[in-house]
């Protein structure tokens, strides 16, 4: 791929939960002529996109959507096309994004259910078994990681929970800050619907919803007997586009962001066809998760996440040790050119914060991304310690 010598400004590091840092050739893909939607040179290239889509999560046959909008898009669109109204939902909740995921389902007049696990953990399979017993539910949705506590959740073993103790269901997961940097089986884990969008581990600028639904998921849309209650998020609008786009041909419901597209291609290229391969991608988002968690771990501080085993390879989330607030350790970061979050779960939203590290900054070494956030956070926080 030739960027013709582009090279993006220079710029503070941006380690936060998303957006990410996106690569020289994302962002020149990005700069492309405008271009009609229509045209035949376009139309691959959106067709490669809805292919390379599947390539990620490990799927043969789900139907992905790439749709203008963020992540939260994506409920909208599960709430709009797999749910009627009445019907009954299980949100199991892991943070944050559980609440907002019930309230969109709401919106639409489905009826959420939440299980909520505490803070810092995962529902259990034992409480999922429970809930699904108690009650007949249409849908199941997770948070595969949840970007406000950094809390991974298994989601192999919920499909497996589900499927056993009431298998009509469909299993909906948010994987908005996982895909790309967690790995995910969806054709084996038997997952209905993934669901994510572009400026997290995919490595693109905010701007595409990109959801992936399993047959399953498009039989139960289409045999649905009230009409979808949204526009613009209809799969009965958007399903026609997808299949038209992906056989070669162009088709109109809306337009695409067309130039987000070509930025989206090149990063997926990056993703799917070059090097490292996606399992190695994987297995380097897990050692610089541990190397960062580690800086923590050996100043004795404490991860969100109560068990290490539940803490998500793309993110870290973080206490402020006694004694320690966010001045003293986001301002003096943001001062050596590295920009990180603050917390975002209401209820201890003052008290840690979040690093994310995924896509370039974790594949590239080159860059020094990893080598510059470690030193820093390290320096920050015995500074922060020892004042
Ligand atoms: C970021 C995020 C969202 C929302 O995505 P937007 O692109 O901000 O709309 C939803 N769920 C999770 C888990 C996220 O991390």
């Amino acid at each position: 791929m030739t960027t013709q010598g582009f090279k993006q400004a220079p710029h503070k590091l941006l380690v936060i939960p998303g957006p990410i840092e996106v690569s020289d050739e994302v962002l020149y893909a990005n700069a492309h002529p405008s271009m009609s939607h229509v045209s035949p040179e376009f139309v691959p290239v959106f067709g490669d996109c809805i292919r390379m889509t599947r390539d990620v999560v490990f799927s043969a046959e789900g139907q992905p959507f790439l749709i203008s909008g963020s992540g939260t898009l994506g409920w909208d669109q599960v709430a709009a096309n797999l749910i009627e109204p009445g019907e009954d939902v299980l949100v199991l909740h892991s943070g944050y994004f559980g609440d907002s995921f019930a309230e969109c389902i709401e919106a639409y007049g489905g009826k959420a259910t939440q299980v909520k696990a505490e803070i810092g953990a995962a529902v259990s399979q034992s409480e999922i078994e429970k809930a699904l017993k108690a009650k007949n539910y249409k849908v199941v949705t997770f948070t595969h990681v949840d970007t406000s506590t950094g809390v991974l959740s298994d989601a192999k073993a919920i499909v497996e929970t589900v499927r056993r103790v009431a298998p009509d269901a469909l299993v909906v997961m948010d994987a908005v800050c996982s895909v790309a940097s967690e790995e995910i089986l969806m054709d084996e884990w038997d997952l209905d619907v993934i669901l994510t969008a572009s400026q997290k581990g995919l490595g693109t600028p905010p701007g595409l919803s990109i959801l992936i639904a399993s047959k399953r998921a498009i039989q139960k849309f289409e045999s649905r007997k009230t009409p979808v209650t949204s526009y613009y998020a209809s799969w009965k609008k958007w399903l026609p586009i997808m299949k038209a786009y992906e056989s070669g041909s162009a088709a109109y419901f809306a337009t695409p962001p067309v130039n987000l597209i070509y930025a989206y291609h090149a990063s997926l290229s990056q993703i799917t066809k070059s090097k490292p391969s996606l399992p190695e991608r994987f297995k380097l988002h897990k050692e610089v998760s541990q190397r960062i968690k580690g800086v923590a771990a050996d100043l004795g501080i404490k991860q969100v996440p109560t068990d290490p085993a539940y803490a998500a390879n793309g993110m870290t989330a973080l206490y402020f040790p006694t004694g320690v607030s966010a001045a003293d350790i986001i301002g003096p970061l943001n001062q050596k050119g590295i920009v990180i979050a603050g917390g975002l779960h209401t209820a201890i939203k003052d008290k840690y914060f979040r690093i994310g590290h995924m896509g370039v900054t974790v594949v590239d070494a080159e860059r020094g991304d990893v080598d510059k956030l470690v030193t820093s956070l390290q320096d920050v926080l015995k500074a922060a310690l020892t004042k």
